[in-house]
């Protein structure tokens, strides 16, 4: 659609036209999420690239409408489905249809400035340290996920350890740092220290106890003295709530024992698992003692059900994260009136300068559902992990490799090549396990993060597993 000259270029030309196509386009979303499980993954066209090749002249919102239902809207990988359960994709929510439809209205832009929105993330972080029980001073940001805010907490962690100073002088001078992480703790934490500048070698693993999954904290101990001995500065421990390969979780007060009596900083990655703190009965108890870490990295898009892409770094100490990246430059500069004021800018609390209006989709989520109910899709999705875990024990076809902790359910064929089967299953669409590998078998695995899941659609993907199984 052409615009009409200077100042009207980009905006509609006729409102009235252009709304009604984008309230036809909404209708399309809304039939898309009310029919969820009439569309399962599909391969991608042959002609995908094509279809979506960026040339000609601009089209109208019509047109627009049309290629987007059409031509994109089929073709991701369809976790809104409700038998997906590869990785760990969280299934979203229809109601943030509404949070993101009111942040484009307002064109938000969250990293600072005196605005009555930062109110709602400010909401949001405080709602998420007070789930977590951390103590009045914790604070955070809302960040792009679970790997972003990793690296958040280590960089505010080595603040703690070796002061400001840093800023300013870098790491050349500080000793060779060491970060341990249980057996299947998650490569984001890898990643991080890589970018941080100290390398894979930073990162020291644990075993786990071969019955609950968890650190094993002797040999922790162990690790650390020898590390000590030889020079090396023992700098943090990470604890897991839900690994990402099994579903299990540390000994969170064990862990903060440990970090206590060494001086050493205790930071959790709680992806997914940290939402068990809002889950009615046992599974709760998982996370007992997370409100002892220093740091915590969990997201919104796995078990909450908040839309991609969105997570959350939290600091017990939330001073550590304005030591660790405030910096106001003239252009910057506080106020006490008009814009420049307002005493809470998110660009203090993280990398990012410019960011989304994040938090308001959490915000929806957490008026338009509550915790309660969001909690007990948690729980039926442990339930459903468990009956799932049962089956495969059940099956003929089967071997469950591991006992169901949480919400992961790993099983191996007893013969066959289960990436093919895996496959088959997907693109037959009768559901989605992903697959990793497990005292050297390669597995079906299922992280059950959907509110949508029934009981039926486990027994269903179950009988389809093991009928391709044969
Ligand atoms: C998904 C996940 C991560 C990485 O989080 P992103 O939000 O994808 O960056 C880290 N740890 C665990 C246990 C995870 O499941």
């Amino acid at each position: 659609m052409n615009g009409t000259g200077e100042g009207g270029r980009i905006d509609p030309a006729d409102w009235d036209s252009f709304g009604e196509e984008l309230h036809g386009l909404l209708d399309d979303c809304l039939t898309r999420l009310s029919t969820a499980r009439a569309h399962h993954w599909q391969e991608p066209p042959a002609d995908m690239a094509a279809r979506v090749a960026l040339d000609g002249p601009p089209i109208s919102m019509e047109g627009l409408r049309e290629i987007l239902t059409r031509d994109v809207m089929p073709f991701g990988t369809t976790h809104t489905h409700p038998k997906f359960w590869g990785w760990v994709h969280g299934t979203g929510m229809a109601q943030a249809l509404a949070s993101e439809m009111v942040g484009v209205a307002m064109n938000a832009n969250l990293g600072g400035r005196h605005q009555g929105a930062v109110e709602v993330e400010r909401a949001v972080v405080d709602w998420c340290a007070r789930t977590a029980g951390l103590p009045s001073e914790a604070f955070g940001i809302i960040v792009s996920g679970t790997s972003q805010a990793t690296v958040l907490a280590i960089a505010s962690a080595r603040i703690a350890a070796f002061g400001t100073r840093i800023r300013e002088a870098g790491i050349a001078g500080l000793p060779p740092l060491r970060v341990y992480i249980a057996e299947g703790g998650h490569s984001c934490v890898d990643k991080a220290l890589q970018l941080l500048g100290h390398g894979s070698k930073a990162l020291r693993t644990i075993p786990v106890e071969r019955e609950s999954g968890a650190m094993d904290t002797d040999a922790l101990r162990a690790a650390i003295a020898e590390d000590r001995a030889a020079g090396v500065h023992p700098f943090m421990i990470v604890g897991t709530a839900g690994s990402v390969n099994l579903g299990t979780y540390d000994d969170f007060p064990a862990l903060a024992d440990v970090a206590e009596a060494e001086g050493m900083w205790l930071h959790i990655d709680a992806a997914f698992g940290f939402w068990t703190r809002i889950a009615p009965g046992p599974i709760r108890l998982l996370t007992d003692g997370i409100e002892r870490a220093d740091s915590i990295a969990a997201d919104f898009h796995k078990w909450m059900a908040v839309p991609y892409a969105c997570g959350i770094c939290l600091v017990r100490d939330g001073a550590r994260l304005t030591e660790t990246f405030k910096s106001r430059p003239d252009y910057l500069a506080q106020a006490g009136a008009g814009l420049a004021a307002g005493d809470l800018w998110f660009c203090d609390y993280g990398m990012e300068l410019s960011r989304g209006f994040l938090g308001l989709k959490v915000w929806c989520a957490l008026r338009a559902v509550g915790a309660e109910r969001l909690g007990q899709v948690i729980a039926d999705n442990c339930r459903q992990a468990q009956l799932m875990g049962a089956l495969a024990e059940a099956a003929a076809e089967f071997d469950l490799v591991r006992p169901v902790v949480s919400n992961l359910c790993v099983f191996a064929p007893r013969v066959g090549d289960a990436e093919a089967m895996v496959a088959r299953l997907q693109l037959e669409g009768r559901g989605v396990f992903s697959t990793t590998r497990v005292d050297g078998r390669v597995c079906f695995r299922a992280a059950i993060v959907n509110h949508r899941t029934t009981e039926a659609d486990i027994r269903e993907a179950m009988a389809a597993a093991a009928e391709v199984a044969r």
